[in-house]
């Protein structure tokens, strides 16, 4: 670590990490004599190390191993790297300490390769190929976060060990930023969020990675649905409703079994039949288009759905809705002549730009996503295919003086795309649009158009996703508004809150008023305290609380809270209906 201020290097920040791991390592065996020692490398923003450890750690234990660390820290201990052979490694790890995960590591290696350790002190060594900082002392600000199982080579039929994680930063400020962030992630996670506010839930019985949408979850996503497809419609998509299965045929003409079938579900199978769970729904638009002759004249034509498609992800990777089996992508298929691509292409950013000003989502960056020539096994080989789609993505984000990153090997498997990169919580980017261009897959389908001259000609396909796949996208959004969500998207827009059970009648009048002009309301008519109504109401992020009592029966006003601003004092009925209008307008 330099001690002169100046920021180092994200390489020397993961050295720096990954001699903490060791630090950890050598605390731990001070502490829990008999500990063996797994792999301790360094991960995003920390490192951890896996340690079978005689007794079960918890996270109370984690002061203590940190304390051990800071001694070792203080006492200022060299790193030394040394060289062994395999043999001298070999009998190190059976007598002075037995330990069959190293000398399983070191088994594999070849006779004559040389193998480093590094010490930590003069008695504490470990096997690693470095690099490391000199001095122990050298090491940041840290802190441990968690201990978890983790199986030896992450095999379930192997031992568990424990891992600790840790995060390690140059600077104490950097390490408290840092902290914060994770806490705010936490706040925002749409896993704990989907639960307090009944979004979604999982079941045993339906099987992992598999969300029930709940009335609540269930309103934001046709919510977003209705308005996505509205946008649509008035830009000249037109809607369409195909399939979750076909044959499998169809997707060996298109490449997806070849790309995709290890994340497909099971084949079907009965007699000759063998039917598939889609894995994407480009062929079945192709085969809407191919269901009649076309001419130039209906180019360019756009097909849409809220298309579902199955993918078989290994349970072990599916995380609350950011890796689900289902997704429901916001999906069209664009068919049109070389000559309209561009404009295609600039009237699908346009969109994409309207529905993330709607959103709030303003800190977003184009990616030009290009296919990596050299992987045969990813890719359509094809290179003057891919110049040419490159070469019309590129114009078209120069007509609209877009800024880009480019980023070879993370193009679809027919076609280069643009992506659109959004960040979560903890910085992370993910693509939620994109807008691909293909050549590859109307040649598959050897699909036609007649044009301007009477001769058949072959259209072009832009793929595109606008708010991608309402899993990801809501979950997304749950965390950007930290369950908060704007009015036209919450899914209990008003909670009617009668002081006593005399004004229950008014309150459910107000209520139907309300339900008339199109809003989603609850009368709360619990036997409890108005204010413990009300906290409940704004723990549910609802917009609005509407308290309703003996002067406003008699005047015909409702006393509106809002889950921000707090008590806005009554208003006549109308009005707040009125007010209530032009809010839920102004997203459009
Ligand atoms: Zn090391
Ligand atoms: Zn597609």
């Amino acid at each position: 670590m330099s001690h002169d201020g100046k920021d180092i290097s994200g390489s020397e920040l993961d050295v720096m990490r990954h001699s903490a791991a060791h630090v950890l390592a050598k605390a731990v065996q001070r502490l829990y004599p008999g500990s063996k020692l797994g792999i301790g490398p360094v991960i995003e923003n920390g490192f951890y190390y896996d340690i079978d450890v005689p007794s079960k750690l918890g996270e109370d234990d984690l002061p203590r191993i940190e304390a051990a660390m800071r001694e070792i820290i203080a006492a200022e201990e060299p790193f030394k790297r040394e060289e062994w052979s395999k043999q001298q490694a070999l009998e190190h790890y059976s007598s002075r300490d037995d330990n069959p995960y190293k000398r399983e590591i070191i088994e594999a290696l070849s006779e004559d390769e040389s193998i480093s350790v590094y010490w930590t002190g003069s008695d504490w060594v470990d096997l690693c190929r470095g690099p490391h900082i000199p001095n122990s002392a050298g090491l940041g600000a840290f802190k441990l976060t968690t201990v978890a199982g983790a199986y030896w080579r992450g095999d379930e039929h192997r031992p568990m060990l424990q891992r600790i994680y840790g995060t390690a930063w140059q600077t104490q400020e950097q390490l408290e930023h840092y902290l914060e962030q994770v806490e705010d992630a936490k706040r925002r996670d749409h896993r704990r969020i989907g639960k307090e506010l009944d979004l979604f839930t999982f079941s045993d019985l339906v099987g992992p990675g598999l969300p029930l949408w709940l009335p609540k979850g269930a309103t934001i996503r046709r919510e977003l649905e209705r308005w996505v497809t509205d946008l649509e419609l008035e830009r000249g998509y037109q809607h369409v409703i195909t399939p979750d299965v076909a044959k499998v045929e169809m997707y060996k003409v298109s490449g997806h079994w070849d790309h995709y079938k290890d994340v497909m579900f099971p084949v079907m199978e009965d007699g000759e039949e063998q039917l598939v769970l889609r894995p994407m729904n480009c062929p079945h638009h192709i085969q809407v288009y191919r269901h009649e002759k076309r001419s130039y004249r209906e180019l360019p034509m756009r097909i849409a759905e809220f298309g579902t498609m199955w993918r078989y992800e290994k349970s072990g990777e599916l995380s609350g809705l950011s890796r689900t089996r289902r997704m429901d992508l916001n999906d069209a298929h664009i068919f049109c002549t070389p000559d309209q691509i561009q404009d295609e292409i600039v009237g699908v950013v346009e969109l994409i730009e309207h529905v993330y000003s709607v959103l709030g989502i303003a800190d977003h960056w184009y990616r030009l996503s290009l296919w990596d020539p050299s992987d045969k096994e990813k890719y359509v080989d094809n290179p003057e295919m891919w110049d040419r789609g490159e070469q019309y993505l590129k114009d078209a984000m120069a007509r609209l003086s877009l800024d880009y990153v480019v980023a070879p090997g993370e193009a679809a498997f027919y076609g280069p795309k643009i992506d659109i990169q959004l960040r979560d919580p903890l910085g992370h980017s993910e693509t939620i649009s994109t807008i691909q261009v293909d050549f590859h897959l109307p040649s598959q389908f050897q699909l036609e158009y007649v044009g301007e001259d009477g001769q058949f000609h072959r259209p072009v396909m832009i793929h595109r996703g606008v708010i991608g796949t309402l899993v990801r996208m809501i979950a997304y959004l749950i965390e950007k508004y930290a369950g908060a969500f704007p009015l036209w998207l919450a899914p209990v827009q008003a909670v009617i809150v009668p002081i006593a059970d005399r004004h229950v009648d008014y309150a459910l009048s107000v209520a139907s008023e309300l339900r008339r002009s199109g809003f989603r309301v609850d009368v709360d008519r619990r036997r409890e305290k108005m204010q413990a109504k009300i906290r409940d109401a704004q723990a549910q992020q609802v917009p609005y609380m509407l308290v309703v009592g003996d002067r406003d029966q008699q005047a015909g006003t409702v006393s509106v809270r809002e889950r921000r601003q707090g008590d806005l004092g009554a208003q006549p009925l109308a009005e707040f209906v009125h007010s209530m209008q032009e809010r839920r307008a102004a997203y459009r």
